[in-house]
Formats: C-alpha cells, sequence, structure tokens
C-alpha cells in the first residue's frame, strides 16, 4: 500500500521582492514498510517536503495522498487526527520536554487522543521504551541524557501511537558520528524486525547506502 502519494507537488516562499521555489514538481510514492532516505544538500528542499508530508505545511500545486487521503480534501479535524494517529516526527532538535521525564515525554503523544485505558497505555509506553533500548532510563530527565538517548527518546514518542509513517527530518545531524550511526541502525532494525516505514532526510552522504531506498532532491526537484 502507497503510505504517500506525490504527484507533481510544487512549494514558494515569497521573500521579499524574491520568490523561492522550494519544491519544482516533486512526484514520489512510499510504500508501507519501505525506508527510504532522501538526500540532498542545504536548502534543496528536504524539510518543506516533510513538513507538507506530515501535514505541517500545505503544497501550492500537485496531488499530496497521505494513507490514500488526498489531504487537500481534508476538513481541520480530519487533518488534525491524520498528522496525530498515523504520522509519527523525529527532528534534528530532539524537541523533548525538559521538565518531564522519559516516561512521560513519550507518554504524551497517547493523550491527544485518549482511548487508551491507563494501564495498557502505561504497558504500550514502557514497551517501546524497552524497544529503544532505554528501559533504564525511564525516570531520568531529557537533560541527563547523552544526544543518541534523547534521540532514542524521540523515536519513542514518535513509534508510541503505532503510526502509519516516520518522518525523520534530519535526525542524525545533531549527533557525532558513532552515535548518528547508531540512530541509523536503530530505525534500520525497526524496519525490519517491527516493519515501521520510514521516511528519512539528511544532507550527509555518509549515512547513504546503509539501508533501504535512496531518492536525490537537488534544488526542489528529484534527481535520478
Ligand atoms: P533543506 O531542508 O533541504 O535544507 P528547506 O526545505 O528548508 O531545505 O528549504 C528549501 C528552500 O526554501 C531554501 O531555499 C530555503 O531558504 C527556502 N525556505 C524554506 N523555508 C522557508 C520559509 N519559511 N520562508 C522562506 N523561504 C524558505
Ligand atoms: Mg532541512
Amino acid at each position: 500500500m502507497a503510505v504517500v502519494e506525490l504527484k507533481n507537488v510544487s512549494k514558494s516562499y515569497q521573500l521579499g521582492e524574491t520568490r523561492v521555489d522550494a519544491l519544482r514538481g516533486i512526484t514520489l510514492d512510499v510504500h508501507s514498510g519501505e525506508f527510504t532516505s532522501i538526500i540532498g544538500t542545504s536548502g534543496s528542499g528536504k524539510s518543506t517536503l516533510l513538513n507538507i508530508i506530515g501535514c505541517l505545511d500545505k503544497a501550492d500545486g500537485g496531488l499530496v495522498k497521505i494513507t490514500g487521503q488526498d489531504v487537500s480534501k481534508l476538513d481541520e479535524e480530519s487533518e488534525s487526527s491524520l498528522r496525530n494517529e498515523k504520522i509519527g516526527f523525529i527532528f534534528q532538535s530532539f524537541n523533548l520536554i525538559p521538565v518531564l521525564n522519559i516516561f512521560e515525554n513519550v507518554e504524551l503523544p497517547l493523550f491527544v487522543k485518549n482511548k487508551l485505558a491507563v494501564p495498557e497505555r502505561r504497558e504500550r509506553v514502557d514497551r517501546v521504551i524497552e524497544s529503544v533500548g532505554l528501559g533504564k532510563f525511564k525516570h531520568h530527565r531529557p537533560d541527563q541524557l547523552s544526544g543518541g538517548q534523547r534521540q532514542r527518546v524521540a523515536i519513542a514518542r514518535a513509534l508510541v501511537t503505532n503510526p502509519s509513517l516516520i518522518l525523520a527530518d534530519e535526525p542524525t545531524a545533531n549527533l557525532d558520528s558513532k552515535s548518528a550511526h547508531m540512530i541509523l541502525d536503530l530505525m534500520a532494525d525497526l524496519n525490519r524486525n517491527q516493519n515501521v516505514t520510514f521516511l528519512f532526510c539528511s544532507h550527509d552522504e555518509k549515512l547513504i547506502g546503509r539501508v533501504g531506498r535512496v531518492v536525490r532532491i537537488q534544488d526542489g526537484m528529484i534527481a535520478e
């Protein structure tokens, strides 16, 4: 099944007198269970593309379908439930809440729609924290962890809603190369063993070809 279907997607920004064409006709499919890496230099349009796929931003033109739904046809409520329930996000800067411990950070997305009973919710949070290897750190706060460990927490937080797709925007850019490779190995492992679908982007050529399919983006276009 195609989790992401993009046809001729475009996006421009107006900066004073100048127009920046950030995306110039992107056509791309991502299927369930795939690990896709988008590689391109800084400014090539990676974040713009991921933000549109994650319904954090809107395309100017073209078709954007996520889990089969044309996002331009969704009302606000359906769009936010798509974003909250079907998509997980991992960012370069981790974006953890400093005053919450690891367990509470990971639990947070489950409060958006409180469907789970308390024991079930706790069991789910424990399970994803174990799956990223941080069982011993549940009661620590983010500032007590290394960068690599913080990014593992962010991965657990992205996984906890059991999303159809995880978007990872340069998740390794703030890490030393050993931690960066460990994070990539963890995502590859989750992809292989739990069938988690990842769309990962990076400017770092050294991270390419380790897992899955590679798509190159240049000046807002897919470069084959
Ligand atoms: P990448 O993530 O690959 O570095 P971006 O998607 O952030 O690339 O940016 C693509 C282009 O769009 C760049 O030229 C950038 O300067 C421009 N851009 C991105 N976001 C904005 C914005 N909010 N306003 C104006 N220009 C933007
Ligand atoms: Mg970016």
